[in-house]
This record gives C-alpha cells, sequence and structure tokens, in this order.
C-alpha cells in the first residue's frame, strides 16, 4: 500500500503510516467504529471518485453512467433486502445528512419532532440547540422513565405526543445500551398523525445480521443510518423507506436536488460491496458476537459492582459511570485508557452532576474488538486491565496494561478480508 503517496508526498505517507500503526497495535472501543474490508477499501480507492452524477439511475444530470448506473442499483438493492424495504437512497454522505434530508423531506418549516433527549442518549441531530436544524423545526424530546433500567417513558411520551402533536416520532441512539419497544412507537404514531422514524446509525449492523429487531417488522415507516459503524461499511449514509412510494419520491427529492450536490459514487460502490458482504452468513455470526461480547463485558463490570446506565446492555456498547464506580471522571479515564492503548470516550450520562467537557461516564463496545476476532475471553480480560487501571491509576499499572493491550492486539491482527 502507499506505493504512489511514498513518492510523490512522503509527509502525509508518513501520518497514514502512523494511524495504521495506531489501530494496528492499539485497541478500538468507540462503539461507532469499525475496520473495513480490503474489498471495501478498494471500492473507494476506485476511479468512480472521478464521476459526476447527480440524479438517481437512468435519470442523471450528465452523460457516461453506464457503470455508475450499474452500481447505485446494485447498492439500492442490496440494502433493500438486508432491510427488508421496499425503497432506499444511497446518496446520503452521512448519518447527520440523512438526518436532515429525512426532516426536509417530511416537514414544513415549524414542524415538530418528538426525539430522545441528547442526555439520555440521542443524537446531536436529534434536534440539539447546537446544530441549526433547531432554527426550521421544533425538536421536543422524551426521556427514560428508570435510568437503571432504561426503561424509556411511554406514557409520558403518549401524553406530550398528544398534546404537541409531532409529525415525527423518533426513535433511536448513539449512547442507549437498550432494545426500544417499538411497538409502542408505532402505536403512539399511528394514534397522532406522526410518522414512526428509526435512526438507527448505532445498530444497523445487529438489524442487518439479525441480532437486533428491525423496526420494520413493527411498522416503523423510515430506517435512516450510517454505514459505517455496525455495517461495517464505508463513511457514510443510507435511508431506506419500508413501503410508501410517496414518503420514498419526497426523500429522493430531499437528497438530491434538496440537500446535496453530486453523490460520491467511490463511496457508494463500497457501500454496494459492505452491503454484500453484510448479506452473507458470516455476518450474522459476527452480529451475534457483538452482543455476546458485549454481555461478557457486562459481567465484569457487574462482579465489580460498577455503574452502568440502564443497569447493563442488549447491544453492543455500554455506558459505565466511572465517576460512581472508581471515582474516576470520564475525562480522566478516557485519558488514562488512552495511555494503555485503549481508545473510547468520555459520555455524559443521563442526569449528569458533572460537566459536558468532563462528564461522569464512559461510553465503549465491541464492534471493532469483534472485527478483530476478539471472543468472550479477551473482551473480558480487556474489561479487567480497564477495571485495573481505572482503580490503580498509576504509571506503573498504565504501562503494565499498555504492554497487555499491545499484545492482544498484534495476536488479533485486523482481517483484509471478510468473505
Ligand atoms: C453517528 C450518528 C449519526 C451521524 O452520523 P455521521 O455520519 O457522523 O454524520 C446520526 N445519528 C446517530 C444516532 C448516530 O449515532
Amino acid at each position: 500500500m502507499y506505493t504512489f503517496i511514498k513518492k510523490q508526498d512522503p509527509k502525509i505517507e508518513e501520518i497514514l503510516r502512523g494511524e495504521e500503526k495506531r489501530q494496528r497495535e492499539g485497541l478500538e472501543l468507540i462503539p461507532s467504529e469499525n475496520y473495513v474490508s480490503r474489498a471495501v477499501k478498494e471500492a473507494m480507492a476506485s476511479s468512480l471518485t472521478n464521476k459526476y452524477s447527480e440524479g438517481y439511475p437512468g435519470r442523471r444530470y450528465y452523460g457516461g453512467q453506464e457503470f455508475t448506473d450499474q452500481v447505485e442499483t446494485l447498492a439500492i438493492e442490496r440494502a433493500k433486502k438486508l432491510f427488508g424495504a421496499k425503497y432506499a437512497n444511497v446518496q446520503p454522505l452521512g448519518g447527520a445528512n440523512a438526518n436532515i434530508a429525512m426532516y426536509f423531506a417530511l416537514l414544513e418549516p415549524g414542524d415538530t419532532v418528538l426525539g430522545m433527549d441528547l442526555s439520555h442518549g440521542g443524537h446531536l441531530t436529534h434536534g440539539h440547540p447546537v446544530t441549526y436544524i433547531t432554527k426550521i423545526f421544533n425538536f421536543i424530546r422524551y426521556k427514560m422513565k428508570d435510568v437503571e433500567t432504561g426503561e424509556i417513558d411511554y406514557a409520558e411520551m403518549r401524553k406530550v405526543a398528544k398534546k404537541i402533536k409531532p409529525k415525527i416520532i423518533l426513535a433511536g441512539f448513539s449512547a442507549y445500551p437498550r432494545e426500544l419497544n417499538y411497538k409502542k412507537f408505532v402505536s403512539i404514531a399511528r394514534e397522532v398523525g406522526a410518522l414512526a422514524v428509526m435512526d438507527a446509525a448505532h445498530i444497523a449492523g445487529l438489524i442487518a445480521g439479525k441480532a437486533a429487531k428491525n423496526p420494520f417488522d413493527y411498522g416503523f415507516d423510515i430506517i435512516t443510518t450510517t454505514t459505517h459503524k455496525t455495517l461495517r461499511g464505508p463513511r457514510g449514509g443510507l435511508i431506506l423507506i419500508r413501503k410508501d412510494e410517496e414518503l420514498a419520491k419526497k426523500i429522493n427529492k430531499a437528497v438530491f436536488p434538496g440537500f446535496q450536490g453530486g453523490p460520491h459514487m467511490h463511496q457508494i460502490a463500497a457501500k454496494a460491496v459492505a452491503f454484500g458482504e453484510a448479506l452473507r452468513p458470516s455476518f450474522k455470526k459476527y452480529a451475534k458476537q457483538i452482543i455476546k461480547n458485549t454481555h461478557a463485558m457486562e459481567k465484569v463490570f457487574k462482579g465489580h459492582k460498577a455503574r452502568m446506565l440502564t443497569g447493563g446492555s442488549d447491544n453492543h456498547l455500554i455506558l459505565l459511570d466511572g465517576w460512581k464506580s472508581f471515582g474516576v471522571s470520564g475525562g480522566e479515564a478516557e485519558k488514562l485508557l488512552d495511555r494503555a492503548g485503549i481508545t473510547l470516550n468520555k459520555n455524559a450520562i443521563a442526569d449528569d452532576t458533572r460537566k459536558p467537557m468532563d462528564p461522569s461516564g464512559i461510553r465503549f463496545g465491541t464492534p471493532a474488538m469483534t472485527t478483530r476476532g476478539f471472543k468472550e475471553k479477551e473482551v473480558a480480560r480487556v474489561a479487567e486491565i480497564m477495571i485495573e487501571v481505572l482503580t490503580a491509576r498509576t504509571d506503573a499499572a498504565v504501562a503494565k496494561a499498555k504492554k497487555e493491550i499491545k499484545k492482544l492486539a498484534l495476536s488479533h491482527p485486523i482481517p483484509e478480508s471478510f468473505k
């Protein structure tokens, strides 16, 4: 790799090699990250990056679309099959873009969305005041009833929905370790005449691999997602429409020309490759193992009486209250573990008593480790190492952990092929 960059631009080559080494020797526990296959990387590095293809297959604004039409059609067909959707748009450049296009497709300025509170696990794009989208649409939030079990307050959600009449009831999260009661979401949405939309950015791979429930099986109208988290594809977004043709038309118009310009065809080709991988039986095994691994880590933290938000996890991530469990703030825990070769992120927890820049929690997960072939035994050891570092907080403990983490990582190299 990097033959040409090396000759032409050694500075960049050095940086790329540094990042390769960091990924190889450290352990990635950020739950929204993963390693893609060489096949996905080859598609991303292909000449499709040279091509303008504004429009959709068969209806483009430029000539020369013989191959772009084929690749986008394949990506769409595979995405539909993977999620049981009748329509799919594979052009969103990322998860945030997918959500913004979805809002513009379904709402008029001033319309209301009922979405998960950010501090209870929702995402910035679900109406955080720092995002510009809140200047246009009105976001009202729902929360958990009990942060120790993770149960959403559906009675309150219904009461609020009846009062504010949202156009969209939005499910989905970036820091919530439990499955949602999709049936309740849909019944409340139907009752108040709202659309039920799921932002599955984090768990799309679990849904595709049938290790988590599919919101479409419960009547959700739309799923938005990223393609680069548990789904293990290139960075990008995806919008799926269960069955309504009018909705699909609105979504397509909103993505292009409403919001984006020319689609990134090399990324779309890479999405098609990743969807192809996710359609294979081996991906089902991968998705199942992600959850088995989370449970193995959960068991270790439970054994140490650590406080996990919602009491544990049903999916790929754990939200640990480091402050209450070990007397370590999220920021300090992130730094300590980073020095030991474990990458994860500090995270605010529900009803956090600390400040957002140094909150109480850390968030971590198993998708990337599982891609490396880690099983229950290895991830349980990682959890123990984390506890050792967070308890001792000495240079000696960090150095010892670092050595063991590097050994664990190097004995489980990032696989090149995901056949
Ligand atoms: C990651 C994420 C997004 C945003 O994805 P980007 O590709 O970073 O724009 C949107 N929604 C949720 C729930 C996410 O977790």
